[in-house]
């Protein structure tokens, strides 16, 4: 017997939301709360309705007006340069905090295409003494006993989305306090998240680790009571192990200890298979091109999109459920519950035409099927050598003069 299966996605959305719980029983976490239902046309209400202002003052504090559009960007539903465009025409050099927001993502975008599956590996030598321990149970429990951390868990876990800076403190809390292995808590962190995404997250832990950096990402109690209004602190009765000043955080969190050398890491790929006899020409969509505007999906060719178990063991029902929303706003597209390879045999595809993607992953899945990889649309025309993808701050020098002239601001 077959053992991969045709999908209907019901159009009702709660019935949607209940077949894939059917379908994906074993797919762990709770149903996609209303806030964050999939698909562009979410997407685009989200892009209209950007408070510019109130995001330029308060963007890193954990109630500030930040988009919540980077399930929607990860998985294609709406381009960074829709986006850009969009904010710049809008509110022209206003706009110019939120596109350096978008510019990390299209940053980390390209330096995932230059290194490959580098990005698992330490990038650099790290500029402190890291650590390699396992993620101990209380983390993935959710029960530190520190009131910030267990409310970022919580986040993480309850709703797959978690703030910029809070991401920040958990990874720094993880890799500089508890001196957690960086790689094995990226692994971790991206399963639960709905924009999980290989370049932003596994690059943002190296980033936090000092791997791609000059100098490793941590914080103090004040800036994290700050940035959260007091909302942990004021009720919190532990000793705090972010209390201290700079100094004296570093002497604690790193003292003497000798920084070691770049380690790498290791990467599972899919096995190869035999290239496919078939002739048949199909487009295959993956899970970053879910946009109903995406030019591939105007082909009058036949499509598909297959939840491989390669690719989405790991994802929680809430995120299949994202992905669900964002199918059911696409025209003509067969969907599939199963191994890619088989499904794409089984309907007579000799070749396939896909949006290109970093991720190896879907690449080697693929290759059995001559795959044409079409160029996704650029952030920017800016060519960027090798040295200015090195940091953020030589790319952004470049990028953002090209978007806002000569004035452009320098992000760090
Ligand atoms: C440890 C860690 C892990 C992360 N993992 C992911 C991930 O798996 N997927 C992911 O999309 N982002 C990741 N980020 C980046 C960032 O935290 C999220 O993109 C951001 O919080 C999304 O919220 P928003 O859409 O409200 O952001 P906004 O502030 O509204 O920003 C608009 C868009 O800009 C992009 N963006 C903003 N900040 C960053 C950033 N620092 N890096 C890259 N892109 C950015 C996002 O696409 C975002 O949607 C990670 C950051 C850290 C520190």
């Amino acid at each position: 017997m077959a053992n991969y299966y045709k999908l209907t996605i019901p159009s009702d959305r709660v019935e949607r939301l209940q077949y894939m719980r059917r379908m994906f029983p074993q797919a762990p976490g709770s149903f996609l709360a209303d806030e964050w239902r999939g698909g562009r046309h979410e997407a685009l209400k989200r892009l209209n309705t950007i408070d510019i202002e109130a995001y330029n003052r308060n963007r890193s504090f954990l109630n500030g007006a930040v988009s919540k559009l980077s399930p929607y960007f990860r998985h294609g539903c709406l381009t960074l340069k829709e986006a850009s465009d969009s904010v710049r025409y809008r509110f022209g050099k206003q706009a110019e905090e939120f596109v350096g927001e978008l510019a990390w993502r299209d940053y980390w975008r390209r330096v995932w295409y230059q290194l490959g599956d580098g990005i698992f590996s330490d990038i650099e030598d790290p500029k402190v003494a890291l650590g390699d321990k396992l993620i101990p149970d209380f983390i993935r429990q959710g029960i530190t006993g520190l009131p910030c951390m267990d409310g970022f868990i919580r986040n993480l876990m309850q709703d797959g989305y978690v703030h910029n800076h809070a991401r920040k403190w958990f990874a720094a809390y993880m890799v500089h306090w508890l001196k957690v292995d960086w790689r094995e808590a990226a692994d971790w962190f991206e399963n639960y998240l709905l924009d999980g995404d290989k370049g932003s997250n596994h690059l943002s832990w190296q980033w936090v680790a000092s791997l791609n950096s000059s100098r490793p990402y941590f914080f103090n109690k004040e800036s994290l009571a700050r940035h959260t209004g007091e909302k942990y602190c004021s009720t919190c009765k532990v000793n705090c192990p972010f209390d201290g000043s700079h100094e004296a955080l570093i002497e604690k969190l790193f003292g003497n200890a000798a920084p070691e050398k770049a380690k790498a890491h290791r990467v599972m790929l899919p096995v190869r298979a035999p290239i496919s006899t078939h002739r048949a020409v199909a487009i295959f969509v993956h899970d970053e091109m879910l946009s109903s505007a995406h030019p591939l999906l105007r082909k009058p060719m036949p499509k598909f999109f297959v939840f491989d178990e390669i690719l989405y063991s790991k994802w929680p029902i809430k995120r299949l459920q994202f992905v669900a929303d964002c199918l059911n706003e696409l025209q003509d597209v067969e969907v599939w519950i199963g191994d890619t390879r088989e499904v794409l045999q089984a309907r007579g595809v000799g070749q396939v035409i896909a949006q290109d993607t970093p991720n190896r992953q879907v690449k080697l899945l693929l290759e059995p099927f001559n795959p044409i990889w079409q160029p996704e649309v650029k952030f920017t025309e800016s060519e960027i050598s090798e040295k200015r993808l090195q940091r953020f701050s030589r790319y952004w020098d470049k990028v953002g003069t090209e978007l806002f002239g000569d004035n452009v601001s320098s992000q760090t």
